[in-house]
């Protein structure tokens, strides 16, 4: 039956694999307690043999792209490392049995703030500093056991990446998507940088420093994302996005409502003017003119009541006033009066004692009726002279990308007296940092426009938000010296399948790589314009925190002492005073981090990845907590002495009588074994694959553990299907715990007396890690639920060979050849039903029916009330 799987697997299971031999256990037939050091050996053994898979970018049908977001090199996992790169690696594991070939990269978002402050205070260089933490983390992250493909390993700072990332900017630049705008910034006294709005905390100070943040008017680079607000917003309907649930709303909150359009319009200060309006045609208005308030920016330059903008689409200079009576729309400090179109326009010009402008222009030229004409012309000059045009909300602006920090990628732009802003020439790429002590001199350069002596670089760098709005694409090709990448390759490997992150970047994070991605197909360089379609947004890692009541100190757990867990009573040790405890983030300032090396030394790397995805879903916040160890610690004792019974079962010199294995009684008992191992093999996979419950799929994995642990020796070891269940077992465990389940599984193959060695479902002569993952048995009874509104009406059993090829309308028949569907359909209106098929696991029906209408309702709420009364 084994053989009726899908041949396009078994195909790419010969592309992908370079077939490897069954590497020795390493405990051999010894029989040994499974402690800590036993694991330490195991795990030593195995790691080895484990991590020599690639991705072949020639099998393009079968990819399968999941990513992890890169860590910062901080020097240290943490646990919430630990925890992402766990997940993603499990999920990765679990589609390579399943033959596909799977991309799973990591690198290193190295660029930023605290590298160049760590490396300051330590008075080494950012870039030392850097490579140090990525050979640490690098280490750590082997230790663990992931599969990453290291050949595609990059670092955001290295001159081979940021040259890209440079080279990307003069893409934008070219496209008019980059542009220089003198901006009042938040300012971070502290770190001595400027700050985006984001970046400041609802109190107004810096999310990293903390520092009250100050404004500063400074020349700033933006990247003109605003042109693609409309597009960015509608992506997020695009029928490819699964599971992104609460982040639709969070980029949907971040964008708005693009309800009108903003223009970027040259003012007599020599800088632009952000201006939003629901009505471009009345920038035709010979007559418009701007309120501003009091509190823009603009009013604190000293020439401010002078100030006047130009106007290219009624060819006049537009007069600015200061004023807070206008009708500002939401979030905006500009108002855009139109008097000939408007009413309340005129009545505020009055109002201001101002007097209308002459103009050139005759206003009967402008007729507000003829207002779509109007302002169709105005968003096509708009669009002609690069000044904006785009429909966008109120609120959202462009993207500051400038900082004024070393430690970041340099903007490739030359400042030439003559020429003003000039691109560097791509073939000039990278601009490299110059080194830290180097003088004013080294910034000089020739212009690459006029050739003149005596042009500066610009010096500020960028964002590093930028570095990780493109790196995705660069996985594919990571070391590709002649091009960003080959778009061939993100043609065949883009979008990513599965994208696994923290939601502290559900909105910053995932914006900018949506904006560049849609940008990139734009230029035909990314053949979607989204490009995750799957999230899983993982959890925090929380621990209890200890701080003493009234001060606020926070305090070791050593320093504590628990009078009552239950009631959260506590006392600091030394004094005696109240500590109150609670549940937070893990984090070095609030003394209640774990060092994921603690937990690895103590426990195994298996057991800490197993901890860390047991009890609760990836995307729920976890409580760490030792209490929770013995769940999985018991039941790795409990596999480990499973496999030692087998053994001995199998190995009994002489049976105490001679067992018929083709009676009923015995065929009952291996047949119990074949349940279990289909019930429990379709539990666990629909989570790997469908749910992502990791959690679950260990809870079910454990039940089988339950039935293999019940079953009488005799069955252990003449039973065919308890051999199965028992391989299936240590299969499911092979991605969560990859050192474990091959020991696991070299014990097993190396037990006597196999009853399904000419199976083709087992791979007796390889590891685990090369098994093809265990399927549900073609005569397997699986569920087809029938749902009325949401609630189950039936269940009915069909075998898995024919479940798999039920379609919609097929489940429609059975339906309505099913007593309980019709009798409770009757008199009732279908208004849609919907079918959903998970191919050898289960089907649903849902059939969503109108409800009675009221009167028919309210009739009969009133003979129940009838009949209540008569009782
Ligand atoms: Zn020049």
């Amino acid at each position: 039956m084994q053989a009726l799987r899908h041949s396009h697997i078994l195909r790419g299971f010969k592309l992908n694999l370079c077939r490897r031999l069954l590497t020795q256990s390493c405990t051999g037939s010894e029989q040994l307690e499974l402690t800590s050091e036993l694991k330490h050996r195991i795990e030593k053994h195995w790691n080895k043999h484990m991590n020599n898979i690639h991705f072949n970018t020639k099998d393009v049908q079968n990819k399968y792209y999941v990513l992890s977001m890169f860590p910062y090199p901080s020097g240290n996992l943490h646990m919430g490392h630990v925890r992402v790169y766990t997940i993603s690696d499990a999920v990765a594991r679990f589609h390579r049995m399943c033959g596909k070939n799977v991309f799973q990269p990591i690198g290193w978002d190295s660029f930023g703030l605290p590298a160049e402050n760590a490396a300051n205070e330590r008075g080494v260089a950012p870039a030392e500093w850097t490579k140090k933490n990525i050979a640490q983390m690098k280490q750590q992250l082997e230790r663990l056991g992931c599969s990453f493909d290291w050949a595609h390993e990059l670092s955001s700072s290295s001159p081979e990446y940021y040259k890209w990332t440079q080279s990307l900017f003069l893409m934008l630049h070219k496209r008019g998507l980059a542009y220089q705008n003198e901006a009042l910034v938040n300012w971070d006294p502290v770190d001595k940088t400027v700050l985006a709005d984001e970046q400041v905390d609802a109190n107004g100070c810096s999310w990293r420093s903390g520092a009250k943040v100050e404004k500063k008017l400074l020349k700033q680079w933006f990247i003109r994302t605003t042109a693609y607000a409309k597009q960015l917003l509608d992506g997020l309907d695009d029928p490819t996005l699964r599971d992104w649930r609460d982040i639709i709303n969070l980029q949907r909150h971040w964008i708005g409502e693009c309800n009108g359009y903003a223009f970027t319009l040259p003012t007599s200060a020599s800088n632009l003017l952000r201006v939003w309006t629901p009505n471009p045609e009345h920038l035709k208005d010979p007559h418009a003119f701007l309120v501003l308030r009091n509190k823009h920016y603009l009013k604190k330059l000293s020439n401010a009541e002078q100030l006047s903008v130009e106007n290219p689409f009624a060819e006049t200079t537009i007069p600015v006033v200061f004023n807070d009576e206008a009708a500002f729309p939401a979030d905006c400090d500009v108002y855009l009066a139109a008097p000939t179109f408007r009413v309340e326009d005129r009545e505020l010009w009055d109002s201001l004692g101002l007097a209308f402008c002459i103009t050139n222009k005759d206003e009967e030229h402008i007729n507000p009726g003829n207002w779509e004409q109007l302002r169709k012309e105005v968003l096509q000059a708009a669009s002609r002279l690069n000044v904006g045009g785009y429909r966008v909300s109120s609120k959202l602006q462009d993207w500051l990308i400038s900082r004024q920090r070393y430690w970041g990628t340099p903007i490739p732009i030359v400042h030439c007296a003559k020429c003003g802003a000039v691109p560097v020439p791509e073939q000039q790429l990278p601009v490299s940092l110059p080194p830290r002590d180097a003088g004013k001199d080294s910034l000089l350069c020739d212009c690459p426009k006029c050739g003149q002596s005596g042009a500066q670089r610009e010096t500020d760098t960028m964002d590093t938000f930028v570095d990780s709005s493109w790196y995705y694409l660069r996985y594919l090709d990571a070391h590709n010296p002649n091009e960003i990448f080959d778009a061939k390759l993100a043609n065949n490997f883009m979008p990513v399948d599965l994208y696994i992150g923290g939601k502290e970047h559900a909105v910053l994070h995932l914006y900018y790589a949506r904006f560049m991605n849609h940008f990139l197909h734009s230029c035909g360089l990314s053949p979607t314009s989204e490009p995750f379609s799957r999230l899983l947004v993982q959890g925090m890692v929380m621990s209890r925190s200890y701080r003493v009541k009234g001060s606020g100190r926070y305090v070791r757990e050593s320093e504590v002492e628990i009078v009552n867990a239950k009631k959260n009573q506590a006392l600091l040790k030394a004094t005696k005073e109240p500590v109150v405890m609670s549940w937070e983030k893990m984090s070095k300032s609030k003394l209640n981090g774990v060092e994921p090396d603690d937990i690895f030394n103590e426990y195994g790397t298996d057991t800490a990845r197993l901890i860390i995805l047991a009890d609760v879903a990836p995307t729920s916040h976890r409580n760490w907590s030792s209490a929770t160890f013995p769940g999985i610690l018991n039941w790795q004792k409990r596999l480990w002495l499973t496999l030692d019974d087998f053994k001995a079962a199998r190995e009994e010199q002489q049976p105490e009588e001679q067992v018929d294995t083709a009676s009923e009684a015995f065929l009952a008992e291996d047949a119990k074994l074949f349940d279990a191992r289909n019930f429990y093999v379709k539990g666990a996979t629909f989570n790997y694959r469908h749910a992502h419950q990791l959690s679950v799929a260990i809870s079910k994995m454990q039940g089988l553990t339950n039935s293999l642990r019940r079953t009488p020796k005799h069955i252990q070891r003449l039973g065919k299907q308890f051999e199965r269940a028992l391989a299936a077992q240590i299969i499911m465990l092979a991605p969560m715990a990859p050192h474990f389940a091959s020991e696991l599984w070299s014990k097993f193959v190396s037990v006597p007396g196999r009853l399904n060695a000419e199976c083709e479902e087992l791979q007796w002569t390889e590891d685990v890690l090369a098994q093809r993952w265990p399927d549900v048995d073609a005569a397997y009874q699986l569920d087809l639920s029938i749902k009325i509104n949401a609630f189950e009406n039936c269940v009915i059993k069909v075998a898995r060979n024919q479940l798999d090829k039920i379609n919609h309308s097929d489940a429609m028949d059975i339906a309505f050849n099913t007593d309980s569907v019709t009798s409770y359909l009757i008199d009732k209106k279908i208004r849609t039903t919907n079918f959903v098929l998970y191919p050898g696991i289960e089907a649903i029906l849902n059939i969503y029916v109108e409800r009675l209408p009221k009167a028919q309702k309210s009739a009969k709420s009133s003979n129940d009330e009838g009949k209540a009364e008569t009782k």
